[in-house]
């Protein structure tokens, strides 16, 4: 495994590649859910680069860049067992000259929506990085997780409205055994807060168990749901059902329903979300 830090060495690498490349872009710190993502794009493509890069510009004031976990030696030793061809870690002044990026990519108005809501112009700083990583790397494929459901839709969403050279995998979620979805987050928790986080996945598949069973009364199962967690020490930011593809409020006549949710324990917010199909 090769590890490149600039963009001339990823520029030189790519050209004298021949056969498909999938991309894995990640922030780092990482952790089984990552390393499924890289083992299902070996799955579809010959030469495999994962990105590390902890982009400032999806980070709003008071959020936790300066304190998000940098592990660059473990990770490209976890890398490295799994048989990749190039770890791409970049510093920031290689992707942001002068600490600028004066083009950005606006996604429209479902940025704002959802974790978008609480956290204003995050898509657009994941949308420019995403967008730059994929020129880069002239990559053919890209994996995503399903756990940043919202972040996959934008993606997906960006691909096709920009007519991006690219084909987009979404990759299932990978849990703790307890149900917890992994996340580089998960580390802020106390032990106390971990033994509790697992209520934010088992609420979502109590809602998933309601709709199976044909409630279709959607506010008033988020309404519940909200009102199981918060006396629990959960504060809520969002929590709602969606149709699927596109992330529009769900109707009832929808059969593929998305269920997310944001909240926060303690200092830590974590994200999760669980996808469901109906009976027609
Ligand atoms: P991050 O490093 O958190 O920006 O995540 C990089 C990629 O890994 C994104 O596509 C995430 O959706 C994906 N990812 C993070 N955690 C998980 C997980 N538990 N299961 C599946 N994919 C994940």
């Amino acid at each position: 495994m090769q590890i490149i830090q600039t963009i001339s060495e990823l520029k030189q690498w790519r050209r004298k590649l021949s056969g498909s490349v999938a991309l894995i872009p990640t922030m780092g710190n990482l952790h089984q859910g990552h390393l499924n993502l890289v083992k299902h794009a070996q799955q579809h493509a010959q030469h495999i680069i994962v990105s590390i890069f902890v982009n400032r510009l999806q980070f709003g004031q008071g959020e936790d860049f300066d304190r998000y976990p940098r592990t660059l030696t473990e990770d490209a030793q976890k890398l490295k067992q799994l048989g990749i061809d190039v770890l791409f870690a970049p510093n920031e002044t290689e992707l942001y000259p002068n600490h600028q990026q004066p083009y950005q990519i606006e996604p429209p108005s479902l940025q704002n929506e959802l974790c978008g809501a609480f956290r204003p112009g995050h898509f657009r700083g994941v949308a420019t990085i995403v967008n730059k990583l994929f020129n880069l790397t002239e990559a053919n494929i890209a994996c995503f997780g399903k756990k940043d459901y919202q972040q996959l839709i934008i993606i997906q969403n960006m691909v096709k409205a920009l007519n991006i050279p690219i084909h987009i995998e979404a990759v299932p979620t990978t849990r703790a055994n307890d149900g917890l979805a992994l996340s580089s987050r998960n580390q802020y928790l106390t032990a106390q807060e971990r033994h509790q986080a697992p209520q934010l996945y088992q609420t979502l598949t109590h809602i998933a168990q309601q709709l199976q069973t044909g409630t279709n009364h959607f506010a008033t199962l988020t309404q519940e749901a909200i009102n199981h967690l918060t006396p629990k020490g959960w504060k809520v930011d969002y929590l709602e059902i969606r149709e699927a593809t596109q992330l529009r409020p769900a109707q009832n006549t929808d059969k593929h329903l998305v269920i997310l949710v944001a909240a926060h324990l303690g200092q830590t917010r974590l994200i999760d979300n669980l996808e469901i199909h109906l009976p027609n």
